[in-house]
This record gives C-alpha cells, structure tokens and sequence, in this order.
C-alpha cells in the first residue's frame, strides 16, 4: 500500500494542504462574487428578474462564441428543454452515451424517449463517432416522418422531412447526445457529420466543458486541416452548461443553452420562462412550459465566476501537467487531452491498470483523507435503464473498471473557505 504514499505526499505538497482533508473540487471566489451579490441583493431583485440574468447570458455568449445564451436553474433543465426544442418526445429514441453522469439520461427520460446507449471512444472518454456509425448503418433506416411535431415548442417537422428510425423498434431516432467527459472534448465534429447525414438534430451536453475547445477538421482543395478551436456546445443545434457547485465556475446551481439558432433560442426562452406572453399586466400562457429559470442572485454569482473562468482554466491545465510529470514515473497512466483539443481539465483523471488496483487506490486515498473518485456506474447497468437497447460498450465497461478523478481544485495561495 505504500505504494501510494509518494501520491499522498506530492498531492499535499501540490494543494499546500499538510493535514487537512482534500476535497475533489472545491469552488474559489476570488474577484467580485460579494460586491455582485450585495448589489443584486440591494436592488432587491433576486429572483427570476434582475439585470444580472441578462448580463450572464450575454458574457456566456460572447466567452463561448455562440450568438445566443438562455440561462435556466441548472444544468439537467437546460438539457431537457434542449431535447424538447429539437422535438424529442414520446415514443421516440435518443442516441446517447452509457459512461455519463446521471443526469444525461434523466433529462432524456423526462422527455418520455428511450435511449440507446453507444460506446464511447478510450482517448475521449466521449461518445465514439466510429461506434455511432456502426450502429446506425447496422439498425436503422430512413423513412419519412409522417407524425406531425409541434412547432410551436419545437424545431418542427413537416410531413416531408426525412429521419432515422430503428429497424426493430420502429421508433424515430430523435436526437443524438455527446457528453464531453470532465471537460475533454470528443470527436465532435465526425459524430457532427454522421448526425447530418441521418438528420439527427445534434444536443450537446457541455455541462462539463466550458473553456474546452475543438478544432474541426477542415478540408480545402483535398487538403486536410484544422481549423480555429471552436467551443465545445457549439456543434450541434444547441448546447448545455452546467454551473453546479462541483463544476469549473459556479451559480450555486444553474445551467445555460447556446445556441447559433436565433428562433431556437427564443423558443428556449419562452420554454423555460413558463410560456408567458409578454404584456404589462395580463397573464396569458400559449404553450405548456416549464419554471427553468435561473434566479438573478445565481446569475450574479455566474458573471462574477465567468470573470475568473480563463485564470481557472490556464491553473487548470497547469496542475494537469504537474500530475502528467508525476504519474509519468509510476505504472498509473494520467489521462492528457485528446489530439486537437484545448481542455478545460475541469476533472484530472487516471487510469488504473484494473479494477481490483482501482478499488485498492480508492479505498487508501480516501482513508488518507485525499478524496478521489470512480468514473460513473455505467447507464445501461442502473435498474431504471437496464432494459435499454446498446452496443457492445467495450470500451465504456473498460474504462469504468479503471478511471479515478483526483483532486482538481483551482491552487490559489493562501485562498481560505
Ligand atoms: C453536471 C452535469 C449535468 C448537469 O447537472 P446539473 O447539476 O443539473 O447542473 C449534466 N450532464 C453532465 C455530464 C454533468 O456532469
């Protein structure tokens, strides 16, 4: 067991916590989280009206590059009003990974949508373009859709449009949802190009990204390069965020969608703002909607997190690359970024060499007061979702035997709870 030690001592010397118990990801308030807060509290608004809504989703915007930013009250809500928007509902299936957190696959059930759960790639941790690919020229075929969907909530869909439908359930492939896995971006613009050429509306979960980039392949005169790192939400027909505690910046709880889309992302608005049609006193409500929204006291928070976001990141990625030169010396292989990719390293990660190491790994840093964590239990293993159809998930069963998360929190000298 004392293998270990050396870890214990290094992440102790790293965190500049002798003794103390070290949490996995812990929050910094560092610029102007306080002055923020008062100031919504002064004006007294802090719940669902107040600049500071505005102010959070338009800097969201412009830091992400999206043309458009909704903020909702957390980030599984933001998910599946997106699902909704791109005209998920019930009787229809959603491709999806079966290596995620929880609530990928709660906002897909709210829908009433079965998932089908596809490998994910091991360089990514991400859902796996080439496994996706499998299985949708393996069970499925186009057909026409004939159900009409309500346009009014969702992208729409005529009578002439096209789809992807499982063969043996006859069911609509309705939308496909990546998750970029502690901030590492998948291959995102190949599953991009399979979604388009099945014309399957493109959801991404970035909850755990913002401040991860990709850059797409681009091909000019049959030359292959890459272009500008774009951000990762902003593939697909929409995007989500997450702001939980736990994540890179935080509102307490709250969650966004970008969107490139302006008519989606006014349909987003109105989905998660209770349907309400704007008047000065009367109540009128034109669809059946949701209360998604985030409180201005959160969106205070958010703009003053957002405002240390690239500190965050560039601390990030430099004790990523103290915990790489460390484990390059032991036989526990630290995950790095995939290739064409600027990771946010939101959650450091390893690999151990089996599941039994990782149980042993677990169990001696916890009992040293150094958290850590596994990845998660796989989806399809859950009882609500053990029914689900799947692909053979080879990889997903391989990595969720072996990865532990380790410590993560953003280092600043002398910051005190
Ligand atoms: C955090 C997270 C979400 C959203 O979680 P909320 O707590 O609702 O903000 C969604 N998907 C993934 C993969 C996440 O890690």
């Amino acid at each position: 067991m004392t293998k270990y030690s050396q870890l214990i001592s290094f992440i102790r010397s790293t965190f500049h916590e002798p003794s103390e118990f070290i949490p996995l990801h812990d929050p910094r308030f560092i610029g102007n989280e306080r002055k923020y807060l008062l100031d919504a509290m002064d004006t007294n608004f802090v719940s669902s009206v107040g600049e500071y809504v505005g102010r959070f989703e338009r800097m969201c915007a412009e830091y992400t590059g999206a043309k458009y930013a909704v903020a909702t009250m957390n980030g599984t809500a933001a998910l599946h009003a997106s699902l909704v928007l791109a005209g998920v509902s019930q009787n229809d299936e959603v491709l999806t990974q079966a290596l995620t957190f929880i609530a990928t696959a709660n906002a897909r059930s709210y829908t009433g949508a079965q998932p089908v759960f596809i490998d994910v790639d091991r360089e990514t941790m991400g859902l796996s373009p080439t496994a996706l690919k499998a299985w949708l020229s393996e069970n499925t075929e186009i057909r026409k859709i004939t159900r009409q969907v309500s346009s009014n909530v969702s992208l729409g869909g005529t009578s002439e449009a096209e789809g992807a439908f499982n063969k043996t359930t006859n069911r609509r492939i309705a939308a496909c949802v990546p998750m970029h896995t502690f901030g590492h971006p998948c291959k995102i613009d190949e599953i991009a190009e399979i979604c388009a050429e099945y014309n399957i509306p493109l959801v991404e979960d970035a909850a755990e990204s913002i401040g991860s980039y990709y850059s797409p392949c681009e091909i000019s005169e049959g030359k292959i390069s890459r272009g500008k790192g774009k951000h990762t939400g902003l593939f697909g027909e929409m995007g989500i965020l997450s702001f939980n505690g736990n994540k890179i910046i935080t509102t307490g709880g709250g969650g966004m969608i970008v969107t490139n889309n302006e008519e989606l992302a006014k349909k987003a608005k109105h989905l998660t703002t209770t349907g309400k049609i704007p008047h000065r006193w009367e109540f009128n409500h034109d669809i059946t909607a949701y209360n998604y929204r985030l409180t201005n006291l959160a969106a205070a928070l958010g703009c003053a997190q957002l405002e240390s976001l690239d500190f965050f990141v560039s601390e990030k990625r430099k004790l990523a690359e103290q915990y790489a030169a460390f484990f390059a010396s032991t036989s526990i292989q630290f995950f790095t970024e995939p290739e064409h990719c600027k990771s946010n390293y939101w959650l450091n990660a390893i690999i151990m060499n089996n599941k039994e190491e990782r149980d042993e790994f677990l169990q001696y840093t916890n009992d040293h007061n150094v958290m850590t964590r596994p990845i998660w239990n796989l989806m399809n293993r859950l009882p609500m979702y053990a029914h689900c159809q799947h692909d053979s998930l080879e990889n997903s069963i391989w990595l969720a035997d072996r990865v532990v998360n380790i410590p993560s929190s953003v280092i600043v000298e002398g910051y005190r709870k």
